[in-house]
C-alpha cells in the first residue's frame, strides 16, 4: 500500500523515534507546529478516526496511554499538551494514516484556525 506512514513504520522512509511497541510507532513531526510536536500512529493502518470500529477501538486507549507516559517522560506533563487528530477534509488531514498530533512547551490557543 503506498502510505506515507506505513512506510515511516517499516523504515522505508527514515524519521526521528520517539517510542515504540508492537502496537504504535512515535516520532517528531517534520513540520513542528510547537517546541514539543510528535505523532503517535498504529503500527496497523487505519485510514482515519472514522476508521474506529469495535474491532479495532482498543488502539486509541492505547494511543492515549501511551502520550500520557512520553508526557512524563519529556517534561510536558505538568504543563499540560494537546492530542488531536484531524480527520478528512474538513478536519485538516493530509495523511491518510490515522495520527494523534502531540503538541506541547507553549501555551496553544483555542479554538484551532
Ligand atoms: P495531518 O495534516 O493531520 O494529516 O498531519 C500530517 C502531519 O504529518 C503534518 O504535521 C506533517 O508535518 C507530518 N509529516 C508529513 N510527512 C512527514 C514525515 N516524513 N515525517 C514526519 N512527519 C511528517
Ligand atoms: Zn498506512
Amino acid at each position: 500500500m503506498d502510505c506515507l506512514f506505513c512506510k515511516i513504520v517499516n523504515g522505508e522512509i527514515p524519521s526521528k523515534i520517539v517510542y515504540e511497541d508492537d502496537l504504535v510507532y512515535s516520532f517528531y513531526d517534520i513540520e513542528p507546529q510547537a517546541p514539543f510536536h510528535i505523532l503517535i500512529i498504529p503500527k496497523k493502518h487505519i485510514t482515519s478516526a472514522l476508521e474506529i470500529n469495535d474491532g479495532n477501538k482498543d488502539i486509541v486507549g492505547h494511543i492515549f496511554k501511551v502520550a500520557a507516559d512520553i508526557a512524563c517522560e519529556h517534561n510536558i506533563a505538568q504543563d499540560g499538551y494537546r492530542l488531536v487528530t484531524n480527520v478528512g477534509k474538513n478536519g485538516g488531514q493530509t495523511v491518510g494514516h490515522m495520527h494523534f498530533h502531540m503538541l506541547g512547551g507553549r501555551n496553544l490557543q483555542w479554538p484551532p484556525g
